[in-house]
């Protein structure tokens, strides 16, 4: 029995309908690279668990961080309280961060994360005596969570706009850079940004970007250039940049972060996902000693936010354990190898007539389709194919966990271009 009939009638999945839902799959158990139904069938995970899974499933060395703090403590609060897992975490983080980065606000999830650094941002110019600057600027095609305003700044088409439209607020968005990652720069890219910066600065407090890879909101790859001018201007017109690392962060483009592609540090950055290895949820925003300093300078003296689950024990050991076994692994030869691959494998996808574009950066690869799928159909070859593949849009794409062998790579690929070339 692969689909449940409780579920069916009572949990709601992700952007999908209760009465007419589409399909889910019911695992037992995910192991290694590979997701395992109730029915026995063993699938080779592609998606790493929307990013998160970068060691797999399963791992004894998570697994142990996660026991040894349970039988210590799952949770206490942080508001006056502090613990060696979350003092741990962060020496480890700041340890890998961007050097312009100082302190570190621990959060439940990606959205949130984005919620506090666009709070910070606000409240920073609050502090520094500039009310007006209190509104954002981003690129279209992007995605930055699910939240009211992470919402805001996701691409205005492919996001929730349409349907939230009037209650969002109104930011202001460039057009997404065309020139491509390993494509040549073209100046006219910025003249956008630059436009929106010098006519509204007055307005805004902060930009907020993914840096080179946009993900959910189009899977592009995109200038390490735009950055680096982007930067610029945030510092002529007195603006924050904030990174939003959390789909980016811990190897998967092939840098450990991102913003290393362009060697532009931000003001504020966003983690999450991976943070974890996928164990729980967690996120955690940091930012330089300018933003907190100066926010903490002016009443109310303090950042006003504080989740009742801040700082979990359990999420920090185990972002620790995962942290730690990453910086171990000879993790940059892995994500290469990925990477070859599946330029290699994917190459043949590009001759298929509903094929528009392939590309892939680092442990990511990606086949653009000319029309959107039948999210439903494919799901299902995917898994008679024995892979977990989700699709969405025109956007067919894997970023499987580090530890995937060629073999199991290799079935992922073939499965990816068989299934393209039958759409
Ligand atoms: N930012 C980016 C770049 C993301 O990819 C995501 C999740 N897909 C989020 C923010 C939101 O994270 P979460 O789903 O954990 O709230």
């Amino acid at each position: 029995m692969l689909y449940d009939s409780f579920d069916r009638e009572h949990l709601w999945h992700p952007y999908t309908s209760t009465t007419n839902p589409l399909p889910v799959y019911k695992v037992s158990r995910a192991e290694g690279c590979e997701i395992i139904l109730e029915n026995g069938t063993r699938l080779v995970d592609g998606m790493s668990s929307w990013w998160c899974a970068i060691h797999g499933y399963n791992h004894p060395e998570l697994n142990a961080a996660v026991e040894t703090q349970l039988k210590k403590m799952s949770h206490v609060m942080f508001g006056g309280l502090t613990h060696d897992p979350a003092i741990e975490l962060g020496k480890l983080l700041l340890g890998i961060a961007p050097p312009s980065m100082d302190k570190i606000f621990y959060a439940d999830s990606g959205s949130v994360a984005v919620e506090v650094a666009m709070k910070m941002a606000v409240q920073y110019f609050h502090a520094a005596g500039k009310r007006g600057k209190s509104n954002f600027a981003t690129i279209r095609s992007g995605y930055h969570g699910d939240t009211w305003n992470a919402m805001s700044v996701c691409d205005p088409v492919t996001g929730m706009h349409s349907l939230f439209g009037s209650a969002l607020p109104v930011r202001y968005f460039s057009p997404a850079p065309l020139s491509r990652f390993d494509g040549v720069w073209d100046e006219n890219d910025i003249s956008p940004l630059k436009e929106i910066m010098k006519s509204h600065h007055d307005e805004i407090a902060a930009l907020i970007m993914e840096p080179v890879v946009q993900g959910a909101g189009g899977m592009r790859f995109y200038h390490p250039e735009y950055l680096r001018q982007a930067a610029a201007l945030c510092k002529e017109y007195d603006i924050l940049l904030i990174f939003d690392e959390i789909a980016t962060g811990f190897g998967r483009t092939g840098k450990l972060f991102a913003w290393e592609h362009a060697g532009v540090e931000p003001d504020i950055m966003c983690i999450g996902k991976a943070l974890t290895g996928g164990y729980m949820t967690f996120s955690a925003v940091l930012a330089s000693a300018k933003v907190a300093d100066t926010i903490s300078g002016a009443e109310p003296y303090s950042f006003m936010h504080g989740p009742t689950f801040m700082g979990n024990p359990l999420a920090c050991a185990v972002a620790s354990a995962s942290t730690r076994l990453l910086l171990s692994s000879d993790w940059q030869v892995r994500v290469r190898a990925i990477e070859t691959q599946l330029r290699e494998e994917l190459r043949p996808a590009l001759r298929l007539p509903a094929v528009q574009d392939v590309r892939v950066l680092g442990a990511i690869g990606v086949v653009e389709m000319k029309k959107p799928v039948d999210m439903a159909s494919v799901q299902k070859r995917f898994v008679e194919e024995g892979v977990w593949v989700r699709p969405f849009g025109r956007l067919v794409y894997v970023m499987p966990p580090y530890i995937i062998t060629s073999e199991q790579l290799g079935k992922l690929t073939s499965a990816l271009v068989k299934i393209a070339g039958e759409l």
